[in-house]
C-alpha cells in the first residue's frame, strides 16, 4: 500500500470545501471505524443520558475478530503512512482540524446529551480540539548530530513505533482521544481510539469524520462494553497503549503490557492541592478555586480535590466560597441557564452518594449541600448537589481519596512545612497550586509539591506544548510538548564510521 499527501501532493496544506466533511446524522447510526469502513457488529449496546437515565443510540460491541480487523489495517498502513514527510502528515491533521470543526453543530449536542454536560462545558470541549491539533502539529523532533569527528559521526533520532491504541475515560470523551492521536499520528504511528463505554457515541462520530480525511487503516475507532480494552492491551501486534483512566485499571493495562513489552503511557488519577496563603486576594481567588474545583462537576482529573487555605483567612474564604458555589446553577444539558450537569454515570454517581452518605454519617460539618436528591426527583437523571465540607479529618475519605465529584473539603493550615506534608501525603502526584501575591515564596513553596505539574495563582492550564503527566501513582510517562512526542517513538542512535 502507499499514498502520497493527497491534496496537498507534498508539504502544502490546501483547505477543502467543509461541505465534503459535513455528516448528515448524529442522532442514530453508530459504527466502528475499521480501515474506512463504517461496521456494526452482531450484538449492540446503549450507553444513557445522565441527564435522564435513558438510553441513548445502539453501538457496536466489538469482539476478538474486530480487534483483529483493525489492527491488521493499522499494520497494512502504517509503512507508507511512516514514510510521508512530517509536513504531510501535518497537511492530513489539519484538514481534519478543519473538518471537526466543520461538524461542531452535530456534535456538541450530541457530546452534551452522552456526558450531561452543559453548553459552556460542550463548547469548552469543543472549541479546543481544531486549536489542539494546530498546536499539537507545530512540534517536531529534529535528528541531532551529537558527535561529527574525523573519524566517526554519531546521531540521534526518533522512529514511530507501528500500530498504537489510545484508551480512554469518559470525562472528555473528544479531548483525551484527540491529544493522544495527534500526536501518534504526527510522529508516523497508526491509531485505535477505544472510547470508553460510558460515552462512546462523539468518538465513534470523530472518527467517521476522520474516514473522509485521512487514508484507510490510519485512524479506526472500536467500541465495546469492558472486556474490549483487554483485547486490544493483549495483542501482540499493538507496539503501544496510552492509557486515560482510574489508578486501579491502569496497574492492569500495564501488566497486560508487559506480556508483550508494549510501551505504555498511564495518565491516571489526582487529588489535587490548593495552598491558599494568608495574603491571596480572596475577591480574585475565591471564584477561580472555587471554577477549578467544580468544573465539569468535579469529574477532572486536574480539578482542584483539597483547598488548604491559611487559618488566618480561612473563616472569610470559607464564607466567599460557599457564597460562590451557591451560585453553580445545576441542571440538565439541554438547559442554557446550567453550569454543572450531572455525574456523568451511574457508577460514578452511586460512588459518590455512598461518600456524601459517609460525609453525613460522620457528623462533618457541611456548610453547602450534603443531601443527595431521590433520583426521581431528577427524572432519574445522576444529578447531585454541589456540596462544601469544612475542614474535615486529614485521614477522612473526602480528603485521602480523590472524589471526583462536586464536593470539595476546605482544609485549614498555619505552618508552611506542614501544609506541604499533608499536600504530599497522598499516593497520587498530579497537580497541584499555590495561591499567594508573593510570586517568589509562592513558587518556592509549589515547586515543592509532588506532582507533575504545578502552579502559581492558576490550576488547570495545559497545552500541547508543555508536557504533561503524573508522579507517583498518578501514572507513567508523559503527554504532549516534546517528550510526549518522544514517547511515541522509539529512540535510534546511527553510528557512522568514516575511516
Ligand atoms: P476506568 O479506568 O474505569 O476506565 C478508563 C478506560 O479503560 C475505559 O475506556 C474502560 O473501558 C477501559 N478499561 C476498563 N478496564 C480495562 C482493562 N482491564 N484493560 C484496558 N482497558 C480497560 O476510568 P474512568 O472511570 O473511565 O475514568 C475516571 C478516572 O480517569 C479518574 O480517576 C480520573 O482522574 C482519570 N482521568 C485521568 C486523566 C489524566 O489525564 N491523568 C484524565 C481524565 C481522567
Amino acid at each position: 500500500m502507499s499514498f502520497t499527501g493527497s491534496k496537498t501532493n507534498g508539504s502544502s496544506y490546501e483547505k477543502m470545501d467543509p461541505a465534503s466533511y459535513k455528516l448528515d446524522d448524529f442522532e442514530n447510526t453508530f459504527r466502528n471505524v475499521i480501515d474506512n469502513e463504517l461496521t456494526t457488529t452482531a450484538k449492540t449496546r446503549r450507553a444513557v443520558d445522565p441527564s435522564t437515565a435513558q438510553p441513548l443510540g445502539e453501538v457496536p460491541v466489538s469482539t476478538q475478530e474486530d480487534v483483529d480487523r483493525a489492527v491488521k489495517a493499522a499494520q497494512a498502513a502504517f509503512p507508507a503512512w511512516r514514510s510521508l514527510s512530517t509536513d504531510d502528515r501535518m497537511g492530513y491533521l489539519l484538514r481534519f482540524a478543519d473538518a471537526i470543526e466543520a461538524n461542531q453543530d452535530g456534535l456538541g449536542p450530541l457530546l452534551g446529551r452522552e456526558t450531561g454536560k452543559p453548553p459552556p462545558g460542550v463548547a469548552m470541549e469543543l472549541a479546543q480540539l481544531g486549536g489542539l491539533i494546530r498546536q499539537v502539529i507545530t512540534l517536531r523532533l529534529e535528528e541531532e548530530v551529537v558527535e561529527d569527528g574525523p573519524e566517526r559521526k554519531a546521531i540521534r533520532r526518533y522512529v514511530p513505533l507501528g500500530v498504537g491504541v489510545g484508551i480512554v475515560a469518559w470525562n472528555f470523551p473528544i479531548g483525551l482521544g484527540i491529544v493522544k492521536l495527534a500526536v501518534a499520528l504526527l510522529v508516523g504511528n497508526t491509531f485505535i481510539w477505544k472510547p470508553s463505554p460510558y460515552s462512546p457515541y462523539t468518538a465513534l462520530k470523530v472518527v467517521e469524520i476522520a474516514a473522509r480525511v485521512f487514508p484507510k487503516g490510519v485512524l479506526q475507532a472500536l467500541s465495546g462494553e469492558e472486556d474490549l480494552g483487554p483485547l486490544l492491551t493483549a495483542h501482540p501486534d499493538v507496539a503501544k497503549v496510552s492509557f486515560t483512566g482510574s489508578v486501579a485499571t491502569g496497574k492492569k493495562v500495564m501488566a497486560a503490557c508487559a506480556g508483550t513489552l508494549k510501551r505504555v503511557t498511564l495518565e491516571l488519577g489526582g487529588n489535587d492541592a490548593a495552598i491558599i496563603c494568608a495574603d491571596a486576594d480572596l475577591a480574585t481567588v475565591v471564584p477561580k478555586i472555587a471554577t477549578f474545583a467544580y468544573i465539569n462537576s468535579g469529574q477532572v482529573c486536574l480539578a482542584i480535590k483539597r483547598v488548604y487555605v491559611h487559618e488566618s483567612i480561612y473563616d472569610t474564604f470559607l464564607k466567599a466560597f460557599v457564597e460562590f458555589v451557591k451560585t453553580f446553577q445545576v441542571g440538565k444539558s439541554t438547559e442554557s441557564s446550567s453550569t454543572l450537569g450531572p455525574v456523568q454515570n451511574s457508577m460514578q454517581y452511586n460512588k459518590l452518594r455512598e461518600l456524601y452518605g459517609e460525609v453525613s454519617k460522620s457528623g462533618l460539618t457541611v456548610p453547602l449541600g450534603g443531601d443527595v436528591p431521590p433520583a426521581e426527583s431528577n427524572n432519574g437523571g445522576f444529578f447531585l448537589t454541589p456540596t462544601v465540607v469544612d475542614n474535615p479529618p486529614d485521614n477522612s475519605r473526602i480528603v485521602a481519596e480523590e472524589q471526583f465529584g462536586p464536593i470539595v473539603p476546605l482544609l485549614k493550615w498555619s505552618d508552611e512545612e506542614d501544609v506541604l506534608r499533608r499536600a504530599n501525603a497522598t499516593t497520587l502526584g498530579l497537580g497541584g497550586s499555590v495561591w499567594s501575591k508573593d510570586l517568589e515564596r509562592a513558587e518556592r513553596i509549589a515547586r515543592r509539591i509532588e506532582s507533575g505539574t504545578v502552579w502559581v495563582n492558576t490550576h488547570f492550564e495545559i497545552t500541547p506544548e508543555v508536557a504533561f503527566g503524573g508522579h507517583k501513582q498518578s501514572g507513567i510517562g508523559v503527554e504532549q510538548g516534546l517528550e510526549g512526542l518522544k514517547g511515541w517513538c522509539n529512540h535510534q542512535s546511527v553510528w557512522v564510521r568514516k575511516n
